[in-house]
């Protein structure tokens, strides 16, 4: 009998998510994190008055799933902000204006802060889920049963999930190649006040210097992420960053800078497999793409619903089966690959300045703005 029924690897929202939904069809499951901290801030407050610069849009789908696991319960929902309307704008006249209201649904997306998500997951993380403060090291696939080397000593499961970023070690002693690029951008976030009400519309900008987007938080605040060279970031701080945001996009008005600025390396990553053997892939372990569309955790939680189905319908007498691992690798590829490739065609068209590059962007957006049928399409594809 091995130790648990699943080992999940890296207790981020990923690896707690599949945890708790996991543990809920009554299988043994073990979650471990080198950090302590990590699906542990559990009865930590929130922030008070200030928003924490981190924050995800949540895609409706995204939302159902994780009401449906009672993962949402306990969000604190006066600091969520919905979004119903998202305006992309380039560096010309073009502007192409996605409304909930197009794709005949109430909303794009849920704005959360990080501590917020990770606190309401991490509330129902009970005691049937065995918590270890260990560090994955070795990991060796049998038949039947992986052996899993820890900093803490050995241990065994049927299923092992890699949730463990986009570093993963997992990945790594499982022989997973990963497909890489290095954009030498970097994400810079923060949050600031503006003058005019957002109105619960999200912005974004796709020009030469980048991609700058607007995420609409509550009250007069919003959260920006823009998509820099690394040597552009470079120059950008709290004492510059207010000033060079307003030269290139100011929709709303630009007041002050309210939080600390958080900065992303940016990268592409991409295994050649989320499934090998009794492994799995989830969240930044299994798929790491620019923030463009901001679905990357999105996709992650896509990741999680799509291998609590399947351990439900064929994996409840062994997690890691070769009929759950083949569906979960078969029915997650599509999905991953094509936000990959849109996010860095969308990201390498925006930066070009050749005219050819430009005078398509420009056309894209004049005809998707055009034609009722590919915005419900791309409203679909974005939401789930
Ligand atoms: C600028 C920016 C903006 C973004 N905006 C959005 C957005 O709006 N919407 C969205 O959906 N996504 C967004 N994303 C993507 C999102 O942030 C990530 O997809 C998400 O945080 C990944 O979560 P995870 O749980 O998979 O990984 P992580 O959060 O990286 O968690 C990995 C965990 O594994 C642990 N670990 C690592 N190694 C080991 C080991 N050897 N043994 C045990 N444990 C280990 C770590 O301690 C950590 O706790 C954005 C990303 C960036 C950079």
């Amino acid at each position: 009998m091995t130790d648990y029924d699943v080992l999940i690897a890296g207790a981020g929202v990923a690896g707690s998510a599949t945890a708790v939904a996991l543990s809920r069809l009554g299988l043994r499951v073990a979650l471990a994190d080198t950090n302590v901290q990590a699906g542990g801030a559990l009865n930590e407050p929130l922030t008070g008055d200030g928003f924490e610069n981190r924050v995800f849009a949540i895609r409706p789908s995204i939302k159902r799933f994780l009401t449906d696991e009672r993962l949402w319960n306990d969000i604190a929902e006066e600091r969520v902000q919905c979004v119903t309307r998202m305006h992309i704008d380039g560096e010309g006249r073009e502007r192409l204006t996605l409304g909930a209201h197009d794709a005949g649904i109430l909303e794009l997306a849920s704005i959360v802060e990080s501590a917020n998500l990770r606190r309401s997951i991490c509330a129902r993380l009970d005691d049937s889920v065995v918590r270890l403060n260990v560090e994955i090291q070795a990991v060796e696939q049998d038949l039947d049963f992986v052996t899993v080397v820890t900093s803490g000593g050995q241990m065994s499961c049927r299923l092992l999930v890699a949730a463990d970023g986009a570093n993963s070690a997992v990945r790594r002693q499982s022989d997973i190649s990963v497909s890489e690029r290095d954009y030498k951008y970097t994400g810079l976030v923060a949050n600031f006040t503006v003058a005019r009400p957002h109105r619960d519309a999200a912005y974004q900008w796709m020009g030469t210097e980048g991609v700058i987007a607007y995420l609409p938080l509550p009250g007069n605040l919003v959260s920006i992420v823009w998509s820099a060279s690394d040597e552009l970031a470079g120059q950008l701080d709290e004492n510059t960053l207010s000033e060079e945001l307003a030269k290139r996009y100011d929709p709303l008005g630009i007041v002050d800078l309210v939080s600390g600025i958080g900065r992303f390396p940016l990268l592409r990553m991409l295994p050649q497999t989320v499934g090998r053997g009794r492994v799995v892939l989830v969240g930044d372990a299994a798929h790491q793409f620019l923030p463009l569309a901001g679905q990357g955790l999105n996709v992650g939680l896509a990741d999680v619903a799509e291998l609590t189905a399947l351990v439900e319908r064929h994996g409840l007498e062994d997690a890691g089966a070769f009929s759950v691992v083949n569906r979960y690798r078969r029915a997650r590829k599509e999905e991953v690959e094509s936000f990959t490739y849109f996010t860095e065609s969308m990201h390498d068209m925006a930066v070009s300045r050749s005219s050819f590059c430009r005078a398509v962007h420009g056309f894209g957006f004049e005809a998707v703005g055009r034609t009722n049928i590919l915005k419900r399409f791309l409203i679909q594809k974005a939401v789930g």
